[in-house]
């Protein structure tokens, strides 16, 4: 079925357009495509009518033009419209899907998946952050005939988001990262938040990936699974003793500033015996190895060969600000300011710690934004991770964050072990000329929630 045929069926109409893209932005538009008009959108139907676009639309007091009659379509809400039209294409089409949700990491997985899957295969990705009700089913209209998956990040931020998004795509392949502190503004537990993030699990077609080591996700249990569908869990080896069943094991890992080397282990399908092998690749941090093992995991599900990928993994690329090196006036930066949680706190700073052992190490930490009522205990609860760390100097910024300034400053700063300098700023400014002014090879980490915009600083 085409998609002139499905909306057609959708809008009861004859079967007599001969649609192009779907968009909802009608500045992109061309002759024949077809403009959903949400929200805001109703007020540039005529701009759409204008390029040559068919319309749909749902506010009842536009007025339309006799002549543009048969190109317009009024419906009683363009979102559910938009979610249905993206259902049946999906229906209809032979691509895989993967679905990954979790509270960090989602992008990451997702350019990793894509990343290792375009070594063999074709197909597509969430772009920006479009992982929401509208986002997700656009995205799904991209799909083409001959893509072979498609990758979606699916976000959230309370009960039922996951459900719908779930409903809408149904995944063949579901991935769960972790159950972190994110929307606890919403939610309130993070047991809520792990029974929002598995809102998702009736919908799986085929498999569902997890991160069998975090706290909530361990519980999932393959009996609870109707109909064949299969649990893989990703475990580290330090944690678990290996087995061998579906999982996938990860450990040994020794990175420097470039590379990571680690174990993977697991049991072969296809050979049926134990597979131990050595990889190596640009990513670093352990949370990464992990999630690069989620991904793994996926490609081994596409029938993905090991040569492939071991090859395709020396060289992922990650979207902007996660952990991204940039070097620019003699100094090194880790642009990790995409956001931040409690959780990609601790793993920001204890990868930070390992890396850069013959430089001067600059953390600066901004607010964690979006955490509920506990805000100010979560922020102080960070002192036991930097206490450890390999960090010389904190410079902290914004107004939640000035209670673990408060809290580490009331110790005597000998007895820290690397740290020689705290610092809280006001202003984003004051860091930047303060960090010029060292006199030092240095390395600065940059981490903080994306309303801080702490990349400002480079
Ligand atoms: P999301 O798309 O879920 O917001 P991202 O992939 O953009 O997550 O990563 C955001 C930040 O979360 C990263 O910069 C990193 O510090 C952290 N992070 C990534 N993966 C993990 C993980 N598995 N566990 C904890 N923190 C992680």
């Amino acid at each position: 079925m085409d998609k002139n045929k499905i909306i057609c069926d959708l809008l009861n109409i004859k079967n007599d357009i001969n649609i192009n893209k779907v968009s909802m932005n009608s500045k992109e538009l061309e002759n024949g495509d077809l403009f959903i008009a949400i929200r805001g959108g109703n007020n540039f139907i005529d701009e759409a009518l204008k390029q040559g676009a068919y319309v749909i639309y749902d506010n009842k007091d536009v007025n339309i033009n006799k002549e543009n009659e048969n190109r317009v379509f009024f419906v009683e809400d363009s979102i559910e419209f938009l979610q249905k039209f993206a259902k049946k294409w999906r229906e209809n089409l032979n691509v895989k899907i993967i679905g990954i949700t979790g509270s960090n990491g989602k992008t990451t997985v997702k350019d990793m998946i894509y990343h290792i899957l375009s070594a063999k295969f074709k197909g597509k990705k969430t772009e920006g952050n479009y992982n929401n009700h509208i986002g997700l089913p656009f995205t799904l209209m991209r799909m083409e005939q001959d893509d072979e998956f498609m990758i979606l990040e699916m976000g959230m931020s309370d009960f039922g988001e996951i459900d719908l998004l779930g409903q809408i795509s149904e995944p063949n392949i579901a991935v769960i990262t972790n159950i972190g502190e994110s929307h606890l503004e919403f939610l309130k537990t993070k047991e809520n938040v792990f029974k929002a993030k598995t809102e998702i699990l009736p919908y799986v077609k085929e498999t569902v990936v997890i991160n069998g080591d975090d706290f909530y996700l361990k519980n999932i249990n393959e009996n609870n699974f109707e109909n064949g569908k299969e649990l893989v869990k990703v475990l580290n080896l330090v944690e678990n003793e290996f087995n061998a069943n579906k999982n996938f094991y990860y450990g040994d890992i020794k990175f420097d500033e470039n590379n990571t080397n680690f174990e993977l282990k697991y049991f072969g399908r296809k050979c049926q015996s134990i597979v131990e092998r050595n990889y190596n690749t640009n990513v670093l941090g352990e949370h990464n190895i992990l999630n690069l093992t989620l991904a793994i995991a996926v490609a081994k599900q596409f029938g993905m060969e090991d040569k492939i990928i071991c090859e395709a993994i020396k060289n992922i690329e990650l979207t902007d600000m996660r952990f991204q090196k940039i070097e620019k006036d003699g100094i090194i930066y880790i642009n990790d300011a995409y956001n931040a949680s409690p959780m990609s706190m601790q793993k920001s700073i204890e990868t930070f710690s390992e890396i850069y052992n013959d430089k001067e190490k600059i953390a600066v930490l901004g607010d964690m934004l979006e955490l509920g009522e506990n805000e100010l205990q979560l922020h102080e609860d960070l002192a036991q991770f930097i206490e450890n760390a390999k960090v010389h100097r904190l410079y902290l910024y914004g107004p939640r964050i000035k209670s673990l300034y408060e809290k580490m400053v009331k110790k005597d700063i000998s007895k820290y072990e690397n740290l020689k300098e705290i610092e809280y700023f006001e202003k984003k400014d004051d860091i930047k000329n303060k960090i010029k002014r060292l006199d030092s090879e240095k390395v600065v980490l940059i981490k903080g929630s994306r309303g801080m915009k702490l990349e400002e600083i480079i």
